[in-house]
């Protein structure tokens, strides 16, 4: 039976803006923390047309993306052949070579990748079928069209409330940097896709989870409703950034000031340094294959 419309898309009044609806600027979570990290970085991925050629593909993003792909996999298969060995499985026949120093080395993380996620599934054996595997979610606020790809919703009976399910936002993570007990509260994607589910599906939806594939550690938030809203107004507030950006861009082209370089340690890691005076300053390109070698890679720009 479908939840009472107590949603916090439903009740943002933060987000209400007076007057003719604007618009509706459509983004994406990865749109909004571009913007973040980086005006000029930002400008080169979503603005500039045609877009400038990033740097091939680094290891580290051809792991996740093989992790991704078979524990989304492994839904697929019949329900007794879900065992850890069959992620194994089809990590090592998914798995995309690319970005590593050789193919010795790539062979090493294919191994050592595949005995990880059957450890995850071994560890944190899933029970119920889940909602759905990499569902897109949408929401719509005042002026703003916010999409984005959740990893794995789960339905749970709820803990307050016995006999009631509810959702779960899980996000799967391969980087070698160990969880901050702070980032599943924190996250904003998380938040915009626990509101995204809560509003589609008309079901409460305040728990994200991060699922730390190497270690086989969860970490899991309860928002609530206010802390729901809170992420909501964050989002809607960079997105009014991104307007005027974007507005400026349009007039004023690569030369427009809003969208200036950000430099800092993270250009050693970006796919359009290339590209970028600035961010060559800060020191020799990280190799393709660093983030792996290491756990001090910048997480934002980690799968
Ligand atoms: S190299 Fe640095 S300053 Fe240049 S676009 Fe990338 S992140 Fe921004």
């Amino acid at each position: 039976m479908a939840e009472p419309a107590a949603d916090p898309v439903a009740g943002s009044s933060a987000l209400e803006l007076p007057g003719m609806p604007p618009r509706l600027y459509l983004a994406s979570p990865s749109r909004l923390l571009s913007w973040l990290t980086c005006p000029r970085q930002y400008r080169f991925a979503y603005l500039d047309r045609p877009r400038p050629t990033a740097r091939p593909q680094r290891a580290h993003t051809s792991l996740g993306i093989s992790v991704h792909n078979a524990l989304r996999d492994w839904w697929t298969l019949d329900p007794a052949r879900r065992t850890p060995g069959e992620a194994a499985a089809l990590v090592r026949s998914g798995w995309i070579p690319v970005g590593y120093r050789d193919e010795g080395h790539s062979a090493h993380w294919r191994e050592r990748a595949a005995a990880e996620a059957a450890a995850y599934l071994a560890a944190n054996p899933p029970t119920d079928e889940p909602v759905g595997t990499e569902r897109t979610v949408a929401v719509k606020l005042d002026g703003l069209a916010l999409t984005g790809r959740v990893d794995r919703l789960d339905a749970r009976l709820r803990t307050d409330d016995p006999g009631r399910y509810e959702l779960v936002v899980v996000d799967y993570k391969t980087s070698r940097r160990p969880l901050h007990p702070d980032d599943a509260r924190t996250s904003l994607p998380l938040a915009l896709y626990a509101a995204a589910v809560w509003r589609m599906f008309r079901r409460r939806c305040v728990r994200v989870e991060l699922h730390h594939v190497p270690t086989g550690a969860v970490l899991a938030h309860e928002h609530t409703e206010e802390s729901l809203r809170r992420k909501l107004a964050e989002a809607t507030s960079i997105a009014s950034d991104l307007r005027k950006a974007d507005a400026q861009y349009a007039e004023q082209g690569v030369d427009a000031p809003l969208l200036g370089p950000s430099p800092s340690p993270l250009c050693r890691w970006c796919d359009y340094r290339a590209h970028c005076p600035d961010g060559q300053q800060m020191g020799p390109e990280q190799s393709s294959w660093a983030a792996l070698d290491s756990d001090d890679a910048p997480a934002s720009w980690e799968e």
